[in-house]
């Protein structure tokens, strides 16, 4: 049996503590929960942060109508909780006020270099050299990447879209300067983002066209209103709001976790049924055909919404499903030979998720490139640690669990586990540290394997696969991601001490 390595803190260490630097690289939700936890630990750093104001995402994004449809107390840190949420689930700006004071509350930012992107990381001396884009260098003994998965916007070829008279802009890059109300408003693409734009903006628009490729999965969920008595309750007791989270994360849990790694089970069966269910309320059949998918639910992302269906039924809305064509001056065209007439066209079509740290150029112990060892895809032991890297960490990495979950818990537990390894370098047990390739592959064979099971692969595109059809995602459990995560399996690590403390212990008295 691998032997599980001591929280470092109970550890009674004869050595000094070493000082350490750290680079963060991103002050999204988990950049800023790193930063936190170092400084808790006195560990000196510096967080690199290509955009001018911290929030990840939840800068980026800032489209009508944007939600967290993961319920907001658990889309929250442990340690920060916010009695002030008003409602299940938070919109976007609500979300993004919350990090900046959490930010500000802990004098993270400070510590923050912003519009300073990281463009170069090279292993060397047993640390790394750090290059910004501004031309900043310097060396770091540990880099944690907290750079998000849905960052790099999907943009697809649309043939003369260059043409185009009106405004046309990624959801994820939204002008707020085009006038929306009365405006003709084409969405392109049917995922979450989509969907919440179409509830914002049917209302708005003289008329709305949603272009589908593929019809989606709806989950209905109720995005109830907290009352001033609830926040005072919440307020008042921790404990009280503890056991909220702790339901919520549980009703997430019984249902869709199970249901997401095995497609014969009854969880998934439930989900299905309860989304067939709301989908049977579109009155019209040929609308009620059109947004009935032929693959299983949850298969892709799940969208949660009450609100979808009752606005694509709207007068003023159209769901469109004969594929574009080209892109024309005056809108949309489609292979049925119509011309969807538009002033504002908005491509709502994802994010390439493969990118992580990239395109900086990163290059491990012996020069060896990310991106030759990820050239059949990005991979990293329990989403943490790539061989070869060195001191070298993952927040929400490769396969990390992805889709309706609390990524702000997910991460707390990787920061946790990432900060046993730390402490191993901290207190001169070691002064470097990277998964060994063979714990790599081996991880690598359980996930792949577990994916069989799987809904993700029974018979849909959707961003968890990777280019060979794989889920790029954690295929296990999430029980098992709580299990693995809590402290680091050593023997499945490779260490090396540096001279210093090779002598130190030679000379150390017995
Ligand atoms: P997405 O789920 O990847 O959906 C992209 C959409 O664009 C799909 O409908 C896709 O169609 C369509 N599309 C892509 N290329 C196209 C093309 N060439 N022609 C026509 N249609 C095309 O993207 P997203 O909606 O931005 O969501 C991404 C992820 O962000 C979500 O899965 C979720 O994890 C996260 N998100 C979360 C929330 C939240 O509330 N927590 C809200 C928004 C987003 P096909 O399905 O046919 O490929």
């Amino acid at each position: 049996m691998t032997e599980i390595a001591k929280p470092r803190d109970d550890v009674v260490k004869k050595s000094a503590r070493k000082p350490l630097q750290a680079a963060i690289i991103g002050a999204g939700m988990a950049g800023i929960l790193a930063a936190i936890k170092l400084r808790q630990r006195d560990i000196d750093c510096v967080v690199f942060e290509k955009g001018d104001s911290v929030g990840g995402t939840w800068r980026e994004n800032t489209y009508p109508g944007l939600t967290c449809d993961v319920s907001a107390h658990w889309y929250t840190y442990s340690f920060a909780r916010n009695p002030e949420w008003d409602s299940l689930m938070a919109s976007g700006q609500a979300i993004r006020t919350y990090f900046e004071r959490v930010a500000n509350e802990f004098g993270i930012v400070p510590l923050i270099r912003f519009n300073d992107e990281v463009v170069k990381l090279h292993y060397t001396d047993g640390g790394w050299d750090l290059l910004t884009a501004s031309g900043h260098q310097q060396h770091f003994d540990i880099v944690i990447v907290a750079t998000g998965v849905l960052h790099h916007p999907n943009i697809p070829h649309f043939e003369r879209i260059e043409t185009f008279r009106g405004s046309v802009f990624h959801s994820a890059r939204w002008d707020h300067q085009v006038e929306l109300d009365g405006k003709r408003i084409g969405v392109i693409g049917t995922g979450s983002t989509a969907a919440q734009l179409t509830s914002a903006l049917v209302p708005r628009a003289s008329r709305y066209h949603l272009f589908q490729r593929t019809a989606q999965w709806v989950l209905p969920r109720e995005n109830t209103p907290y009352t001033e008595k609830d926040k005072a309750r919440f307020r008042s007791d921790p404990g009280a709001l503890e056991q909220l989270v702790s339901e919520l994360r549980s009703k997430t849990m019984k249902g869709y976790a199970t249901a997401v790694i095995d497609a014969n089970s009854p969880e998934l069966a439930e989900i299905e049924r309860i989304c067939r269910e709301s989908l049977e309320g579109v009155r019209d059949p040929d609308l009620r055909r059109k947004l009935t998918p032929s693959y299983r639910a949850a298969c892709k992302r799940l969208v949660i919404s009450d609100s979808f269906y009752g606005a694509i039924q709207h007068p003023n809305a159209a769901l469109v499903t004969s594929p574009i064509q080209r892109i024309e001056p005056e809108g949309v065209r489609t292979a049925d030979g119509v011309l969807h007439e538009l002033d504002v066209l908005v491509l709502a079509t994802g994010f390439k998720v493969d990118r992580f740290i990239r395109p900086a150029q990163v290059t491990g112990r012996g020069g060896i490139d990310l991106d030759d060892v990820w050239a059949d895809g990005p991979k990293a032991y329990l989403s943490i640690s790539v061989p070869g890297f060195p001191n070298f960490f993952f927040l929400n990495g490769p396969n990390s669990p992805v889709g309706n979950f609390s990524l702000v818990e997910v991460a707390q537990h990787q920061i946790e586990y990432i900060l046993k390894l730390v402490d191993g370098i901290r207190f001169g047990e070691y002064a470097e540290v990277n998964a060994t390739e063979a714990s790599m592959q081996r991880f690598e064979q359980e996930r792949c394997e577990a994916a069989r099971k799987t809904v993700w692969v029974t018979g849909c595109d959707s961003w968890y696969l990777d280019k060979n059809g794989v889920p790029a995602s954690w295929t296990f459990s999430y029980d098992r991601f709580v299990d693995e995560t809590r402290a680091p399996q050593m023997s499945d690590f490779e260490v090396k001490t540096s001279c210093s403390q090779a002598d130190a212990l030679i000379a150390a008295p017995q």
